[in-house]
């Protein structure tokens, strides 16, 4: 009797029963979100309205509608017509290996907990590795974002470019990275973490179409470098987060070898272009990088959370939290590959490599390859359709199969115009049939489309902009 709830949340078949009924939801709920048929994107509702539906269906609910419950209340990215954040529609399989993760829970911390995840996780590393262009002396693990890989890359970099020992000593000297006005706002955050500063982040200013001006490298080194700050890194963007552009890493891989200072590229969302035949030239260069940061959960088709990060020395994988300093370790591997919680941020890490080796193991690189393809391609449609409609403009051509556009009309004012298209993303959000976002360039405010479904054609888009027409002379 004493341990009853126990036996009852343990019981097995108990468990099977909840599954069956789960996967059959699933399955319901992911036909008619792929379908698109007469199913929104999106019911939208206001927080306050959100919360007091979960609260009364805590006090009320049955417990047998939870999943269900979910489903209906939330935002679908399996819609066709979901071409908002930058977030994959995971390919269903992957759901099912999350399951295995989350049930097995080997945190890998320490190889014993973690003996198949650890095996697996290397051979998905040395494909990604291969992908890139590495050599055999290339390394890297899986880790919980781009976000905390950015950090751990820009940690591991400090380590082998800045001969004190600041691990253990604290700074000895203002330091400093370059990176692209442009770029993602978690590289910002790393710098600040790592208690660089606001004047430690030199910001290069971007061209006409948002990538980073490599012109101005060398003279925005040389100003950082006349007020005492040591510049350890330079991060290159593939693409940045907010118009997709990518910048030019084989440029910026040539300034980081002149200086020599450490070459990061930040692919969280487009690195994935490793796997294009077509679009592969959009990050030519990537192989000079000392680290590369790649998403799974973007644009390679898994759930959140995985990231790769990809070091063109395995070594310096293996230095970044290690307390000796760097001229102490030997070019030998200081810890063999199977520890690879010594490497990562993370204690316990969920087994995100699952994901990576059943798509790779089942469908190879050849999947990213169509996906990644196809949405780029389907961007440049896109595009076009924009361009031959005098009622559109486009922040600029899309080098990715993110593109920023806004509604416009002659004779309207910048302010006019930038309260119209507001006004038209909020509509859209309310009405659920789309979902699409916003951003400010330059002070111009954009609806922003991140082509993230596969199933998502230029005849939805056709019909997206229809949409935005009516809702706009609505508007004004
Ligand atoms: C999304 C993104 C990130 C952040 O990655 P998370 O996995 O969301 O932490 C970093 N950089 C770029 C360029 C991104 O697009």
């Amino acid at each position: 009797m004493e341990n009853a709830l126990l036996d009852t949340v343990y019981d097995t078949k108990t468990f099977l029963e909840q599954a069956k009924r789960l996967l059959q939801i699933t399955q319901e709920h992911l036909s008619n979100s792929l379908s698109g048929s007469n199913e929104k994107v999106m019911h939208w509702q206001e927080p306050e309205e959100v919360f007091r539906f979960w609260e009364d269906f805590f006090n009320g609910g049955s417990p047998e509608d939870f999943f269900s419950q979910v489903f209906q209340h939330t935002t679908h990215t399996h819609h066709p017509k979901y071409i908002g954040h930058q977030v994959a529609a995971p390919a269903p399989v992957t759901a099912l290996t999350g399951l295995v993760s989350a049930l097995l829970n080997n945190g890998m911390a320490i190889y014993e907990m973690g003996m198949a995840p650890s095996a697996i996780e290397r051979i998905v590393i040395d494909k990604i590795c291969q992908q890139i262009g590495y050599d055999k002396n290339s390394g890297g693990f899986l880790t919980s974002g781009g976000s905390l890989a950015n950090l751990t890359a820009l940690l591991s970099a400090r380590k082998a470019v800045v001969p004190h020992d600041v691990w253990n000593k604290g700074y000895a000297q203002p330091l400093g990275i370059m990176v692209c006005e442009e770029a993602h706002y978690c590289v910002d955050r790393a710098a600040k973490i790592m208690g660089l500063g606001e004047k430690g982040i030199i910001k290069i200013p971007a061209n006409q179409d948002f990538s980073m001006d490599v012109s101005l490298l060398p003279s925005y080194f040389e100003k950082a470098a006349s007020t005492g700050i040591k510049i350890f890194a330079i991060i290159g963007s593939a693409p940045s987060t907010a118009t997709g552009a990518y910048d030019d890493l084989e440029a910026i891989g040539r300034f980081a070898a002149e200086k020599e200072i450490w070459f990061h590229v930040d692919g969280a969302h487009g690195g994935a272009a490793i796997y294009s035949k077509k679009y592969q030239p959009r990050i030519t260069g990537i192989e000079t990088a000392d680290s590369v940061v790649i998403d799974g959960h973007k644009m390679l088709l898994m759930p959140t959370i995985t990231t790769a990060l990809l070091f063109k020395n395995q070594r310096h994988a293996a230095h970044t939290f290690n307390q000796k300093a760097d001229y102490l370790l030997d070019d030998s591997r200081e810890d063999p590959w199977y520890q690879s919680g010594k490497m990562t941020f993370e204690c316990t890490k969920t087994m995100m490599c699952l994901h990576w080796f059943v798509l790779l193991k089942v469908y190879g690189e050849q999947l990213f390859d169509e996906y990644v393809t196809r949405q780029y391609d389907l961007a440049h449609s896109f595009a076009k359709m924009l361009m031959k409609d005098p009622h559109f403009e486009l922040a600029t051509l899309p080098q990715s199969n993110i593109l920023c556009f806004r509604w416009i009309e002659k004779e309207m004012s910048l302010d006019a115009l930038n309260q119209v298209n507001a006004r038209i993303r909020q509509q859209l959000l309310a009405d659920g049939e789309f979902y699409i976002v916003q951003t400010t360039l330059r002070g111009t405010l954009y609806l922003r489309t991140s082509l993230m479904n596969p199933f998502t054609t230029a005849d939805h888009l056709q019909q997206l902009l229809e949409k935005i027409k009516k809702t706009a002379q609505h508007i004004s």
